[in-house]
């Protein structure tokens, strides 16, 4: 067990400054009104640092920079941009401990997911890209026996990308590492409950990139984050967020033309069929561990198993198991490697929660244990810390149907198979879901029978560099990770050469 010490006391592994700024150009950069907003840690409650309120003007600022950038990065060869990724990865990696204790400090996560599955994943993330991009190659069409076709893929140019607050670092680097790779320049937006982090990390690797290539510009959604992505100066907009903004962002975009890819909400269906007691001791565990992952990360994750769908002929004794086990759940001081779950991002975000566990139980949901704040005493009373909470009801509840993005899993039981999908389907999103069975038919028609992008058999939470990501329905439009996500950021350009020596 480790305690990493709290940024800025004694022993710690980083110190942020009180006041951070604007990257923009490769310099830090005041916003141009002069105004800043408090950052809270969602451990304690307490600010630690402000950060610029930016408007359109700063924005305009950073476009600049990467117009500028842009030209000469897009023109660098592959294996150099490749070089410079892989040594990003380096950097994180060794910095992984400081990156972590400032993650979990800006975003109130457990340490320990940082320093397992956050930190390595982006720098994995980079390392993909990189040998991603050096593998791609272009096409040719023989039209006639003296005509070629040669298709290109060039960078867009200068792209906007705008996060959310759950995995600040993770999602940004889900963005930052193709368009780079693909060769364009960036103007990222992070989210105003977790705006530091990113900018660490930024800070980090600022000295291996050249001047204006990233650009971060920090500030609220309608006085940054719609300048950017309405901005007629970017060449295409990524976007992750509630799907309320994604359709406002598509609205932004279309005035402009410029594609689109968007990375929205969720309420992930996670199936358990019948025979999931029928094997091993293991695999009834490992299935045990799969329903628990709805409180990975506070809850706060787009494909959270946020619906628990079991069949009745095992109902009983799973969710005896799984109560119990979510009640071995461990929260406490997020720097502590033995915590398990840490605090809710930010203040709303707890108090969202509270609201939908009032709503469960007004709906007439049973709660079968949480359903509550959870008071961890001392410096951390003032955080945000709820406990993870197990609802039975039915698939119609609201608790059911809306997406709650913390530590809350609504179970409902199923008859047959044609009842689990029916239900799993019985939704307005199609981000994630989970299926558990080891009769191979049954997983194979469930993965294909739910609408959804990312089905997990016999796993959850599994997030790859190379295996696609991204939503069906209200989910999303396009796909993050893999091979294809390079095509978000590049345009085909096709030449058609004529080779003919015929002089008519
Ligand atoms: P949000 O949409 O409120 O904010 C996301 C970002 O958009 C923030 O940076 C915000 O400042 C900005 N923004 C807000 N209004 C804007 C506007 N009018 N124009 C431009 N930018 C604007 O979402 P959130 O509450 O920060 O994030 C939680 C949501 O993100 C959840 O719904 C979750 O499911 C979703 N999410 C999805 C994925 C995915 O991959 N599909 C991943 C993580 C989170």
């Amino acid at each position: 067990m480790t305690v990493y010490a709290q940024p800025g006391q004694d022993g710690s592994l980083l110190t942020f400054k009180p006041r951070y700024e604007n990257f923009i150009g490769g310099q830090w950069v005041a916003p141009k009104n002069g105004s800043y907003f408090e950052n809270p840690t969602p451990i304690t409650g307490r600010t630690f640092c402000e950060v610029p309120a930016s408007t359109a003007e700063d924005i305009e600022t950073a476009i600049d920079a990467a117009e500028a950038a842009a030209p000469a990065w897009g023109k660098t060869p592959v294996a150099e941009r490749a070089v410079i990724l892989n040594r990003i990865a380096d950097r994180i990696e060794e910095n992984l401990e400081m990156l972590a204790v400032a993650e979990t400090w800006d975003n109130g996560k457990a340490v320990r997911e940082c320093l397992g599955a956050d930190l390595p994943l982006a720098a994995d993330h980079f390392r993909y890209f990189a040998s991603a991009i050096r593998a791609q190659e272009g096409g040719l069409s023989q039209i006639d026996d003296d005509t070629v076709a040669y298709h290109y893929h060039e960078p867009l140019g200068v792209v906007g990308q705008i996060i959310p607050w759950n995995f600040p670092i993770l999602m940004g680097v889900w963005k930052i590492a193709p368009a780079l790779a693909a060769g364009n320049a960036i103007v990222l937006k992070p989210a105003e409950q977790t705006p530091t982090s990113i900018l660490v990390l930024a800070e980090l690797i600022a000295d291996l990139l050249p001047d204006g290539v990233l650009n971060i510009v920090n500030g609220f959604g309608l006085e940054a984050g719609k300048p950017l992505a309405s901005n007629k100066r970017i060449r295409k907009i990524a976007f992750t967020g509630e799907t309320t903004t994604g359709r406002l962002i598509m609205q932004y975009a279309s005035q402009n033309i410029i594609p689109v890819t968007l990375e929205l909400g969720g309420k992930s269906p996670n199936i358990f069929f019948g025979d999931v007691n029928a094997h091993d001791d293991a695999y009834w565990d490992k299935a045990q561990e799969g329903f628990t992952m709805f409180a990975l990360n506070q809850g706060e994750v787009c494909t959270c198993p946020s619906r628990a769908l079991i069949q009745q002929s095992i109902a009983d004794p799973f969710l005896d198991a799984v109560t119990e086990r979510t009640k071995k759940i461990v929260q406490g001081n997020p720097l502590d490697t033995d915590t398990m779950m840490g605090a809710q991002a930010s203040n709303d975000q707890f108090e969202k929660i509270m609201s939908y566990l009032d709503i469960g139980r007004q709906e007439g949901a049973e709660v079968l244990t949480g359903g509550g704040r959870a008071d961890l005493g001392g410096d951390l009373s003032g955080g945000y810390y709820v406990q993870p909470t197990i609802f039975k009801g039915s698939n119609k509840m609201r608790v059911f149907q809306e997406e709650i993005f913390g530590p809350v899993v609504s179970v409902a039981t199923f008859d047959d198979y044609d009842d689990a999908i029916t239900t799993a389907n019985d939704t307005l999103y199609g981000l994630g879901a989970g299926v558990w069975s080891r009769n191979g038919n049954i997983a194979y028609r469930a993965g294909r029978d739910i609408q959804a992008g990312r089905v997990w058999v016999n796993n959850y939470h599994a997030y790859p560099a190379h295996a696609a990501f991204g939503g069906y329905k209200a989910s999303g439009i396009g796909r993050e990770n893999h091979l294809m996500m390079l095509d978000h950021y590049q345009q085909t350009k096709n030449l058609l050469v004529s080779y003919s020596e015929d002089k008519q």
